[in-house]
């Protein structure tokens, strides 16, 4: 191998711009024992993945986030490459051969299922489309819910079911100040709904919900929080139950507390002006029913069974409980998807590996939820992150990650980036991203949001392109 090439600095892709892929870039950056280029390929014409179309408009201190992906993106070693697709515009083998490393971290794209009758029903949708569709992400623009019925059951006790039951109940006059998508603000303006219940199918103590998401609550949707006082009373072992957990039946039993004498939340009406979140657990969807569209979802009542490793599992006692539901949304997880050419374990939904080295590859890795599963906060990708660099640099100084044999500073996408232009020409570089970035900011600042998103690929791209070539 010719000396330039040996120090040449190690050239990276990372496929999938969310937060485990520019934690990916960062730790790459930030070390000084290899030298090294990173390029950062995403399918959308946008970077940041799920704090651009997963976190909810409401939250924008967790989307400031975005700031430490920006200072990423202005590292001069860095390049964006949006709008390209591996596996149409370049194939995940071409990539192999031009870089020394492929990290992928493309997250986990598609939805668990309830797998029970009537789960396809009008009406029945996921929380993976609403979530796309209120955050402006343009394959989800026309996934919008139909909001005229009264009566919303989110399946799922997870912060996913939190964040959409809390946009169906929040003040419009909120939302308004957000960046949520325009087409959402319309609709939920326009919205019938005045009760969500959200139902968890084991205990209160079970419940995957984070404290700062569940005590938010009525200060976000002006409303107390239907939660029944029994099912929120002293649970089996609490003196052992983590410290999240405890505080989380706190602030559960803080709201039952605030209103003394619950009926159903199946009869409750709303009080005028607002719309009432309510939270039930010990309940499974077995059946969503309905002539032609969702009219009630069937629950089976559950009581909770602990297996010899402390596992706590819903079973069924047989006793039903019928929900009328205008709308059901199921919000019970992300699932990954398979990447061709990959090995992938169907039961987790993950690509199978050792500390981010993909199982039997070379010279690729993982990290984010396709390397551990659809779990934790936007932080924990940068610890995941960490570890799959420093395996990866384990690899290069240990001799098992061999540099491409080919001149030192070549450049892996070719001179001007010739070989991605001739596949894709509509390429979006951090320059054009900087163009959008701008211009929805820009619309935003008359109404105090802090912007407002573009949501088709053309006009994302037309920002991008057109004022690329003029500014
Ligand atoms: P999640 O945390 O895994 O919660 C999924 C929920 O669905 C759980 O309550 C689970 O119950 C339930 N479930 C699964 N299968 C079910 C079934 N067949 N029937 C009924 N219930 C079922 O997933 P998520 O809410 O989609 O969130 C994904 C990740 O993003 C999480 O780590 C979450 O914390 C994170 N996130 C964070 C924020 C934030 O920090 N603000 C916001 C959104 C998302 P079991 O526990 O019984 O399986």
């Amino acid at each position: 191998m010719a000396d330039d090439a040996v120090n040449a600095p190690l050239t990276v892709a990372v496929i999938g711009s969310g937060p485990a892929g520019f934690y990916t870039a960062g730790a790459l950056l930030e070390q000084s024992a290899v030298p090294v280029r990173v390029d950062l390929y995403e399918r959308l014409a946008t970077p940041w993945g799920l704090v651009r179309a997963g976190v909810a408009p409401d939250h924008p201190k967790i989307k400031a986030v975005s700031s430490v992906y920006a200072a990423t993106a202005a590292d001069t070693r860095f390049r964006f490459f949006g709008n390209v697709e591996v596996g149409r515009h370049v194939s995940r083998e071409e990539l192999v051969e031009r870089y020394d490393a492929v990290v992928y971290t493309v997250g986990a794209q598609g939805e668990r299922r309830l797998g029970i009758p009537g789960e396809d029903l009008p009406g029945s949708v996921s929380a993976v489309d609403v979530v796309g569709w209120y955050n402006g992400h343009p394959d989800f623009a026309d996934r919008a819910p139909d909001l005229s019925g009264r009566r919303a059951v989110v399946i799922g006790a997870g912060n996913v079911a939190l964040d959409v039951a809390r946009i169906l109940c929040s003040p419009v006059e909120r939302l308004a100040a957000t960046d949520i998508a325009d087409h959402a603000l319309d609709a939920l303006r326009a919205s019938a709904i005045e009760q969500v219940v959200v139902v968890g199918r084991r205990g209160p103590a079970q419940a995957a919900f984070t404290t700062a998401e569940l005590r938010e609550l009525p200060e976000f949707t002006g409303a107390p929080v239907d939660v029944d006082p029994a099912e929120v009373a002293e649970q089996p072992g609490e003196e052992k139950l983590s410290r999240l957990i405890r505080r989380n039946l706190a602030v559960l039993r803080d709201y039952a507390a605030a209103l003394p004498s619950q009926p159903s939340p199946t009869s409750q009406p709303a009080p005028a002006g607002t719309r009432r979140m309510a939270l039930r657990f010990l309940r499974s969807p077995v059946e969503i029913r309905g002539e032609g569209r969702v009219a009630e979802v069937v629950f089976a009542r559950n009581r909770l069974e602990v297996d010899a490793e402390g596992w706590v599992s819903a079973v069924d006692t047989g006793e039903r409980e019928v929900f009328p539901a205008d709308l059901v949304v199921r919000a019970v997880g992300y699932k990954g998807l398979p990447l061709a050419g990959l090995p992938f374990d169907e039961r987790r939904g993950i690509i199978p590996n050792d500390a981010g080295r993909v199982a039997g590859a070379d010279r690729e890795y993982v990290a984010g939820w396709i390397k551990r599963g659809p779990t934790g906060i936007i932080g924990t990708n940068r610890k995941c992150a960490v570890e799959t660099v420093a395996t990866l640099l384990a690899d290069v100084a240990e001799g098992r990650l061999a540099r491409h044999p080919r001149a030192g500073g070549v450049d892996p996408v070719g001179e001007g980036e010739s070989w991605l232009r001739e596949r894709q020409p509509d390429l979006v570089t951090e320059a054009g991203w900087r163009l959008i970035d701008a211009a929805e900011r820009a619309s935003g600042e008359p109404a105090g949001r802090p912007r407002v998103k573009l949501t088709t690929l053309d006009a994302l791209v037309d920002t991008a392109l057109t004022r690329t070539l003029t500014v």
